[in-house]
C-alpha cells in the first residue's frame, strides 16, 4: 500500500458510498484500489490477502511440477 502523493490525489476511496470520499492510499495489488484514511486498514488487510493468495498458487505449481 502507497500513500498518494499530491499530485495523483483526485481518486475516490474505493470503500466509501461513490463519489463521497477523496482517497489517500492505493494498493499495489493486480487490481487496483484506492482508500481514504478510515479505510487503509481494509485496503491493507486486501492486500495480504491477495499477496497470500498468489503465495499458496505458486506453491500448488511448484508441486505440480515436482511431481513430473
Ligand atoms: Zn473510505
Amino acid at each position: 500500500m502507497k500513500k498518494l502523493k499530491q499530485k495523483q490525489l483526485g481518486h475516490w476511496c474505493s470503500y466509501c458510498e461513490p463519489k463521497t470520499t477523496r482517497a489517500g492510499y492505493v494498493n499495489s495489488g493486480v487490481v487496483i484500489k484506492y482508500s481514504c484514511d478510515e479505510h487503509k486498514g481494509q485496503l491493507l488487510t486486501e492486500e495480504k490477502q491477495e499477496q497470500e493468495r498468489d503465495q499458496r498458487y505458486t506453491e500448488a505449481d511448484n508441486q505440480t511440477w515436482g511431481r513430473l
